[in-house]
This record gives structure tokens, C-alpha cells and sequence, in this order.
């Protein structure tokens, strides 16, 4: 399979420059503008970034992939990608890169390939200014790897839909001023009789539940969406009836293969701060550097970044050239999480007990790391679906 230039080269060159311009740039913007001299009370109290999420917005990133005629920047994956991994290296808050990643390669990626002109005109500037935040809800309280076992429903009542459902563990719930939820219309036909509707978070029938309180990523709203009653206008379907499984796979898609851009970013800090205390901290009379257990340590923590990355932007390339991702997002998503949470783990090694103690902040980043290995699909679901695509299991 040939994947066509001019995004196999930027590809290219993202792969085989870490320091890449486009990268680099946003990184300073965000070190500069958005660093959080307060980082490790706002991770304790839970508290979202809004000012940030603004300045993000402002500078085009929540509109990175939008057209311009409808107030974005209209990004190809790849430039985009190395935008997303720029804010994960210069900003410190792993919760906001990651809510910012989520609802571009969710929510605005849904509305961008599946909306009316209509809803993409309504939406999208907002999304752009930073006006709109948008949440993307499957999730259920009984069903989660097995999101088609879904039990909220959409019963059509005239010109309106009526949502009946409880939406659990979503991302900037919170905050969201607009959702896209996943409901069965059609229930007799399983997963093919889902579908997608646009939900107003302030209309009647809508409730959202406190913030969740979690072990990582604690400065990303998160809580539940109940529906009970709620009529969605027919127009605030998102595509045709039980076109939910082909919405979901899509935006799927572009979000496990690329969503770890921010992260891997963050993982380079993480990585240069180990780096920075073996050479510094001594034990035995040396440097603990000096001790192969440690240095292979982290020559073990640059591979498997490294590796990552190059998945990362492999996959970037296929979505750039319309090709079918599904198994380069699987396996980016699969060794990109797995190899965020190894390196916090090293790294808190390698910094001993002060790397334990919470103002030290390794330890956050350990505890960011973790959610990677469930969000957008297990470990577990990535290797069912890599191994189906091979013709086993
Ligand atoms: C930080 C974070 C953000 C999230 N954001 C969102 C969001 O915005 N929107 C949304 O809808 N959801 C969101 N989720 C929910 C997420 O998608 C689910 O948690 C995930 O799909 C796993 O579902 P579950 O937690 O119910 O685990 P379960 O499905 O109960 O799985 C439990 C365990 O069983 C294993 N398992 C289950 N089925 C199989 C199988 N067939 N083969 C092998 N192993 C299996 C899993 O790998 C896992 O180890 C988020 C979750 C997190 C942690």
C-alpha cells in the first residue's frame, strides 16, 4: 500500500526529527503561556484548566482540523498530530492535552465527517473559539469494551427523538455544552440499529452527574450524562438512523491512533528528567547513571518511546491519505499506551523515594499514564481487534 506525499513526508520528517519546527513551536508556545505554576494543587482539587482551554482555542488548536470557512485551521493529521504532541511536551497539564485531544479526534472529528452542513455550521465556530465543548458518549455503566451491548434507546415520537440512557466515564461531561450520544433506535437489530444524536447538556431531560473524582488525569472534567425524556429534534441526528457503528468505528479510529500524541509528548519531559537524574544523583560514589541498571533503564525508556512515535506517525500518514487505519490505530494505541505507562514507571525508579512524593510530580505523571491503558479500548480489545484484522481469533 503506497501512502501518497506530501503526508508521508512530512511523516518522514516528524519521525526522524523529534525536535520537528512544527512540534517545537507549540512546545514553547505552551511551556511559555500555559505553564501551571500551581500544578500539583490543581491535579489534588481536580480543577480544569478553563483559562488554557481559552488560549488554546485562541491560538487554533481546538480548531486545528476544521476548514477554515468554518473558523479553523483545517490541518492535515500529521501537522496536526506534531501540534498535539508539542502541547503534550510544553504544557505540564497531561489532563488538559489530553480532554483537548479527545474532543478533537472525537467529538469534532464525528461532527466534521458525519454532520450536516447545517450542524457543522451551527457547531463548529463555536468549537473553534472555544465557545462549544463537546463530549463523544457510548460508554455505559453495563457496557464498556462491549459498547454495542448498550442499553439507551431513542424512540422516534413525531419530529423528535425521545433519549432514555445513563452515559458513564465521559470525558468533559462536566463542561460540555454539547454531546454526541450513542443510543439504539432499532434495538431488535443490535449494533446495526444504533445511532448518534447531538444532545443540548441544558435542555430538559439532561442531567449531569458531579465530577468524578480519579486516580490520573484529574484536571480533565469527567462524570455521567442521564438522559430521561430528552427530545432531540430529528435535525440533531447525526447522520442517517443505524449509522451509529460506522460513526463510532470512524472517529474511533482517528482517536486510538493519534489521541497519544499529547501524551508522548509529556513523555519526552519525563524522559529527559530521568536522564538529568542519573547523571546528578550519586549513590556508592558515582553517579547512578553509572549503574547499568539504570542506564539500560532509560535506554530502555527512549526505545520504546521512539518506537511509539514512529506508529504514531505512520498511522498519522494512512488517515492523512484516506486509507483504512483501523490496524496502525490499534497498534499505535496499543504500544503508544503501554509505553507511556512503562516509562512512568521507570522514571519513578529512577528517582527513588523523591520520586514518590507528590510535590515531585513523577508521580503524576505515573498516574496519567495509567488511564491510558483503558481509555479508547483496552489492551486487551486492541490485541482482539489486531489479531481478527490478521485472520486469528
Ligand atoms: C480516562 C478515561 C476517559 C474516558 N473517556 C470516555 C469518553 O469520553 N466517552 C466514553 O464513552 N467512554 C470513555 N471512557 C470509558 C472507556 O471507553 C471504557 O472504560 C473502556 O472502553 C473499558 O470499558 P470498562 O471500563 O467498562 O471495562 P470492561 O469492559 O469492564 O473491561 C474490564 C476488563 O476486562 C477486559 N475485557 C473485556 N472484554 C474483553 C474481551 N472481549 N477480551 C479480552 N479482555 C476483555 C478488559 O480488557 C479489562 O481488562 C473513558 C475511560 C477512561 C479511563
Amino acid at each position: 500500500m503506497t501512502v501518497p506525499v506530501p503526508s508521508a513526508e512530512l511523516a518522514l520528517a516528524a519521525m526522524l526529527d523529534a525536535d520537528h519546527p512544527v512540534k517545537t513551536a507549540v512546545a514553547d508556545w505552551a511551556s511559555s503561556e500555559l505553564d501551571p505554576v500551581d500544578m500539583v494543587e490543581r491535579d489534588r482539587a481536580s480543577t480544569f484548566f478553563a483559562e488554557a482551554w481559552k488560549a488554546c482555542a485562541a491560538r487554533g488548536l481546538t480548531g486545528m482540523l476544521v476548514p477554515e470557512h468554518l473558523g479553523g485551521r483545517g490541518l492535515d493529521p500529521v501537522t496536526a498530530t506534531l501540534e498535539l504532541e508539542g502541547l503534550g511536551k510544553g504544557c505540564r497539564d497531561n489532563g488538559l492535552g489530553f480532554a483537548l485531544a479527545s474532543q478533537i479526534l472525537s467529538f469534532t472529528d464525528a461532527i466534521l465527517r458525519f454532520g450536516s452542513d447545517t450542524q457543522r455550521q451551527q457547531i463548529l465556530p463555536g468549537v473553534c473559539d472555544g465557545s462549544i465543548v463537546g463530549a463523544f458518549c457510548i460508554t455505559e455503566p453495563g457496557s464498556g469494551s462491549d459498547a454495542y451491548a448498550m442499553e439507551a434507546t431513542a424512540v422516534l415520537d413525531g419530529d423528535h427523538y425521545v433519549l432514555d440512557g445513563h452515559k458513564t466515564h465521559i470525558t468533559l461531561a462536566p463542561v460540555a455544552d454539547l454531546a454526541i450520544v450513542f443510543a439504539k433506535t432499532n434495538p431488535a437489530a443490535g449494533a446495526w440499529g444504533i445511532s448518534a444524536f447531538i444532545v443540548h447538556t441544558d435542555r430538559p431531560g439532561v442531567t449531569r452527574t458531579e465530577l468524578h473524582e480519579k486516580m490520573g488525569l484529574r484536571t480533565t472534567p469527567f462524570g455521567d450524562l442521564l438522559l430521561d425524556g430528552y427530545r432531540a429534534p430529528v435535525a440533531d441526528r447525526l447522520g442517517p438512523e443505524g449509522a451509529g457503528v460506522s460513526i463510532f468505528t470512524t472517529s474511533m479510529e482517528a482517536e486510538r491512533g493519534l489521541i497519544f500524541a499529547t501524551q508522548l509528548g509529556a513523555a519526552e519531559r519525563v524522559i529527559d528528567e530521568a536522564i538529568e537524574r542519573a547523571r546528578t544523583r550519586e549513590a556508592f560514589g558515582q553517579p547512578i547513571g553509572g549503574f547499568q541498571a539504570v542506564s539500560h533503564r532509560i535506554a530502555d525508556m527512549k526505545v520504546t518511546h521512539e518506537l511509539a512515535r514512529l506508529q504514531l506517525y505512520k498511522t498519522a500518514a494512512r488517515i492523512d491519505a484516506g486509507e483504512t487505519a483501523t490496524l496502525d490505530a490499534a497498534m499505535s494505541k496499543l504500544v503508544a499506551s503501554e509505553a507511556i505507562a512503562d516509562i512512568g514507571l521507570a522514571a519513578a525508579r529512577v528517582h527513588g523515594a523523591r520520586g514518590y512524593m507528590t510535590d515531585h510530580e513523577v508521580e503524576r505523571e505515573v498516574r496519567d499514564a495509567l488511564g491510558g491503558l483503558v481509555y479508547s479500548g483496552t489492551s486487551d480489545i486492541q490485541k482482539n481487534l489486531i489479531a481478527r484484522l490478521l485472520g486469528v481469533g
